[in-house]
């Protein structure tokens, strides 16, 4: 079996939209180098290549040669740089960065770079029966887990017609034989697709199948992105060279993003933010809304633009309109949405109940663009809707998600992608599995969240509780802050009075509100809002 690995080099643009950061340096590299240091310690392979546009043809050779691998690795100009599929996926992939499986659209890490055309050609020219498939962004490639790759590919033969493995985005790699290849290409397919759930495709998670090469599970369940792709992931990955030395492991690098080395980043990667508490269900039985929250609402837009600012300066921040409330309501929602594309921040969500659609709103989802809008649906039926929200407006919902559907084609915009979401509880079980079947079939996408009792402002469900049996750290700390509709910035959305404050977005620094937050391990285990909360260990 011949065996080759290909890295995917572009240095143009990186799958997020921003320039290529191949050229730039990283440690005493610049980051192509490492990557391909990194591959040329791969074992077993027949064969090493640089898979590059035409026009960067030269770059590379530069690459190969001042990383003294001209002889080992060798430069294929055969990437077109069609990729039909990219605003959509990275749309989609915006909200799991850190995952390597189980963004929308059933994407995976490796949709980040795998396209299947090129892949066909690259196997074609070189006549082999397997192509590794990475990209020059990883400069932490691990080789031994690549290594290993190789050998179970070996070993396995026709048992895996691809090998993945459970490793976080940027340590290993997707092998994809010519078979599976021929298959997503003429399927017009995407390579998460082979890893995904899919109604029309039943069938065991790959990764109870031979296809999926098993790895030491400290590696296997991080989920930190260590890829060099973005400034963050640059200096991410810069702290734990300088920490373990730039030839460090895959073992090395998760091991640190368990403990308690991880460096602190100055900013949230995720901010919730809420423009009203004005929501069309006030009686629904899944969130505090009407009565059960205080009155708030967003005068001023333009006072957002410091904080966006803050968080456009990174390539890689997220702000989700959201709140206690739905905002779609609030008349000057295309003006924020407007503002949050303006600063750079990378990605737009929003969520609401869309029993209500302005014309502004819809329009502001496409032109914007919007890149995500999760539907807090929660019901099959017209009569679960009715019962857990008060108020008969599911084929009200439905009319307004066509409507968004047809302003997108429409525009011929792949934004926005539409998620519709259903809380899994008491009341909503029987649908949930009808529901989810439904909404990946019409979008691609749906999501189950879990029951939250907003730290006791909603009865308990009558579910068994999926919160794990020990009490760890709160996961969500470390990354959200949620900026409320009257200017508290407040610890994350359980806070629904708005009691924890740690200042007033409006007056203060995104640098000084997030310095306030406290470490997680630090909060007493008697808080009075943590210690209620059973949303600690969601990410
Ligand atoms: S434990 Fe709950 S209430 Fe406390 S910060 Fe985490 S998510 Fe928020």
């Amino acid at each position: 079996m011949k065996i080759v690995a290909a890295m995917f080099a572009d240095f143009q643009e990186t799958f997020l939209g921003g320039p290529s950061q191949l050229t730039m340096s990283l440690g005493g590299r610049v980051v192509l180098a490492h990557a391909l240091a990194r591959l040329s310690r791969v074992a077993g392979l027949d064969g090493r290549c640089l898979v590059v546009r035409p026009s960067d043809q030269d770059a590379a050779a530069a690459a190969l040669r001042d990383a003294g691998l001209a002889d080992r690795i060798d430069v294929l100009p055969l990437d077109d740089g069609r990729r039909p599929r990219r605003a959509l996926f990275r749309s989609a992939r915006k909200w799991s960065l850190g995952s390597w499986r189980g963004a929308l659209l059933g994407t995976t890490w490796f949709d980040e770079y795998v396209e299947p055309m090129v892949v066909a050609r690259v196997l074609d020219q070189l006549g082999c029966d397997a192509l590794l498939c990475v990209d020059g962004h990883q400069a932490a490639l691990d080789p031994a887990l690549c290594s290993r790759m190789v050998a179970y590919q070996r070993e396995a033969g026709d048992a895996a017609p691809f090998v993945f493995t459970q490793a976080p985005p940027g340590l290993a790699g997707l092998l994809l034989g010519r078979q599976t290849t021929r298959d997503l290409v003429e399927q017009n397919w995407h390579a998460g697709l082979l890893v995904s759930y899919r109604p029309e495709v039943p069938r065991m998670d790959p990764i109870t199948k031979p296809v999926c090469c098993r790895i030491d599970p400290v590696v296997a369940q991080c989920s930190e992105r260590w890829l060099a792709d973005t400034t963050t992931g640059r200096a991410r990955l810069a702290a734990a060279f300088a920490r373990f030395g730039e030839d460090c492991s895959a073992a090395d690098l998760c091991g640190q993003a368990r403990g308690a080395g991880a460096p602190a980043d100055p900013l949230p990667t995720e901010i919730e933010l809420e423009l009203t508490t004005d929501d069309p269900l006030p009686r629904t039985t899944l969130r505090p809304r009407g009565e059960r929250v205080p009155t708030r609402r967003l005068e001023e837009p333009q006072a957002l633009r410091p904080i966006l600012e803050a968080l456009g300066g990174c390539d890689d921040r997220l702000v989700v309109l959201a709140g206690h409330g739905d905002p779609l309501l609030h008349p000057q929602l295309a003006e924020v949405c407007r503002l949050v594309r303006a600063s750079g921040v990378c990605g737009l969500a929003i969520e609401t109940s869309l029993v209500e659609l302005p014309d502004a709103a819809l329009e502001a989802f496409t032109t914007c663009p919007v890149d995500l809008v999760e539907v807090r649906l929660d019901a099959n039926t017209a009569e679960t809707y009715r019962r857990v929200h008060g108020r008969d407006a599911f084929d009200l919902v439905l009319a307004n998600l066509q409507r968004i559907e047809s302003a997108r084609r429409a525009r011929h915009s792949p934004a926005p992608l539409v998620a519709c979401s259903l809380t899994r509880c008491a009341a909503t079980l029987d649908d949930l599995e009808p529901f989810y079947d439904r909404w990946i079939r019409t979008f691609g996408s749906a999501l189950i969240r879990g029951y939250n009792d907003y730290c006791g402002v909603l009865p308990a469900d009558g579910l068994l509780a999926c919160e794990p049996p020990v009490r760890e750290p709160c996961r969500r700390l470390p990354e959200r802050m949620m900026l409320l509709a009257d200017g508290g910035a407040v610890w994350c959305h359980q806070d629904v009075a708005g009691v924890h404050r740690l200042g007033d977005w409006r007056r203060d620094p995104l640098t000084t509100l997030r310095a306030a937050v406290p470490a997680a391990e630090s909060i007493p285990p008697d808080h009075p809002l943590c210690s209620r909360c059973h949303e600690w260990y969601r990410p």
